[in-house]
């Protein structure tokens, strides 16, 4: 059964990209056959793969607006097992087009329906926004992971995220599960990356992975190679935890 995993926080920058890229591609080199939908308008996974956004001519607004088969706008990436679903800043304008248009929470749902069985994983990187593009993700999902940074106002917003995950179950998808939790830029020298791994646990228990992502410069610079972690470095730090996180992932198979 494939599961179509929606990677959210209305944060900007707390790891939602760099999640989506790595645990796509560690998913991918475990032989799980992935799809990775780009549902940002920076198009940050679509670059952080190594593809440059000037060559791209149709990506996901394409399908979300004008209803192009999703299979006619994926594209491989040149790693093995890993196709993706591009965006460029196109995609910008489809959060005001959305509100008019038939269906319009459910668009990415049905459009994904006719090739998510060719996948085992299907990942979507989600925009820093509770908008359209977010309830179209998390409708099309079977699970959410939330990434969260170890900061000081680390679940500021978290409850308005986990009241969106509820409207969305009551109203469009009640399959939808939380998949997980997982901590981000993890800073061992300070008390207060510890505190807030504790404070969040406190929050979410069971559903926080025992995987912690480090501050890593690796991760920082893998994406202006276009290159996953696991690639630019696969010795590195980042590269080992990220790997960490997809068996842990695939551990609920
Ligand atoms: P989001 O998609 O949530 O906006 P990103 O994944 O783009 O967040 O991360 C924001 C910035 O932080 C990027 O420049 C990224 O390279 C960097 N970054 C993310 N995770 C780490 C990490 N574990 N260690 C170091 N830098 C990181
Ligand atoms: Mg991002």
């Amino acid at each position: 059964m494939v599961k179509v995993i929606a990677i959210a926080n209305q944060k900007g920058g707390v790891g939602k990209t760099t999640t989506t890229v790595n645990l796509a591609a560690c998913l991918a080199q475990k032989g799980r056959k992935v799809l990775l939908i780009d549902s940002d308008p920076q198009g940050n996974s679509t670059s952080g793969l190594g593809f440059d956004k000037r060559d791209i001519k149709k990506c996901i607004y394409d399908t979300l607006i004008d209803d192009v088969p999703m299979k006619e706008l994926i594209i491989h990436s040149s790693y093995d097992n890993l196709d993706v679903l591009p965006a460029t800043i196109q995609l910008a304008g489809a959060e005001i087009e959305l509100v008019s248009l038939m269906n319009r929470e459910g668009r990415l749902k049905s459009s994904l329906e006719r090739v998510k069985h060719d996948y085992d994983y299907v990942l979507i990187d989600c925009p820093p926004s509770l908008g359209l593009l977010t309830i179209n993700a998390l409708t099309a999902a079977s699970s959410v992971l939330i990434p969260i940074q170890c900061e000081f106002y680390a679940l500021e917003g978290v409850s308005q995220l986990m009241n969106t995950i509820k409207l969305v179950q009551r109203n469009l998808n009640p399959a939808l599960k939380l998949e997980g939790v997982v901590m981000t830029m993890y800073d061992a020298r300070t008390n207060l990356s510890a505190d807030v791994v504790d404070e969040v646990k406190k929050y979410f228990e069971t559903k926080m992975y025992n995987t912690i992502i480090p501050r890593n410069v690796r991760l920082s610079e893998a994406p202006s190679h276009g290159q996953p972690v696991i690639v630019y470095d696969p010795k590195s730090k980042g590269a080992m935890v990220y790997q960490e996180l997809a068996r842990e992932v695939i551990g609920d198979e």
